[in-house]
């Protein structure tokens, strides 16, 4: 169904105001195509979570076990209740942010403390997947920004990093300031990303093979919340690696100065 105006004359006032209502009409469209396509994206993400719940309940249910089997089975049905959770909170953010980055919600960040509380807060997964995290050479700068978007970003870089390195591996993460561009670096020694995921990994949704087949629970919308996050700020995310050889995740922010040295910052601030 073609919902488009005919214009008659496209030089005419009426023409003119005609093209303007046709490229309105059209972005409408793109719009309405985007929603029904997340939406039935979303539904489909939620269902897998739900439906092994209730397979796992169900056999619970029917058969005898014994209290480890039990156990087990709770346990399962409590992590895929958290990524249920944790889907439904992403989700909620996703469509919020979409709105785009309001002026009053913009103030001056010290980027570099809010790189180092970031890292305090997940010290504990750090802790408990026995990697080393390491804020290394962070140049103190400052810019003007929303302080809950852009924190979500880094923690959910940083998170992807713990998540995707085993066991005695490190995540090291470096900021320095570049013609006003902040350049932060979060380097991992994780399980890397094959060269045909890479250009889908920001895709709502999308979780590469090696990903899916490890024990992390993810939902594949971290990373696309980060980057809507970074992108309203005019910033860039770039990943990149090698199966096996680690991750580097570089996120590019524009607008930053250097700022003295003169907070102290660290541990102490979280
Ligand atoms: P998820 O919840 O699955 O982590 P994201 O949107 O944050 O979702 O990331 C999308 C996919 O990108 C992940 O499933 C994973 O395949 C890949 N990925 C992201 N960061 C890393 C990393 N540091 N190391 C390896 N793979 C990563």
């Amino acid at each position: 169904l073609d919902r488009r105006i005919e214009i008659v004359n496209p030089n005419d006032e009426i023409g003119r105001l005609a093209a303007i209502l046709n490229s309105l009409i059209a972005r409408l469209e793109r719009a309405v195509i985007e929603i029904q396509r997340f939406t039935a994206d979303a539904s489909h993400e939620l269902r897998t979570p739900l439906a092994a719940l209730r397979s796992e309940v169900e056999l619970a249910l029917q058969t005898r076990r014994s209290p480890e089997e039990y156990e087990q089975a709770l346990t399962i049905v409590l992590d895929e209740a958290t990524r249920l959770g944790r889907m439904a909170d992403q989700l909620l953010s996703l469509s919020r942010y979409d709105a785009g980055l309001h002026g009053n919600e913009l103030e001056s960040i010290r980027l570099d403390a809010l790189l180092f509380d970031v890292a305090d807060q997940l010290r504990p997964l750090a802790v408990k997947r026995n990697v080393t995290m390491e804020c290394g050479d962070v140049q103190p700068c400052e810019m003007q920004g929303d302080v809950i978007r852009l924190s979500q970003a880094f923690s959910n870089i940083m998170e992807n990093a713990l998540k995707y390195t085993p066991e005695h591996g490190r995540v090291d993460i470096h900021c320095r300031v570049v013609n006003d561009v902040a350049v932060i670096e979060v380097q991992d020694t994780g399980i890397g990303i094959a060269t045909e995921h890479l250009p889908h990994v920001f895709d709502r949704f999308y979780r590469a093979d090696a990903s899916r087949s490890t024990a992390v629970g993810g939902t594949g919308l971290g990373l696309s919340i980060a980057q809507s996050a970074v992108g309203a700020h005019g910033g860039v995310i770039h990943l990149s690696g090698m199966p096996d050889c680690g991750t580097l995740a570089t996120i590019r922010l524009p607008g930053v100065t250097p700022a003295s040295d003169d907070l102290e910052i660290g541990p102490s601030l979280s």
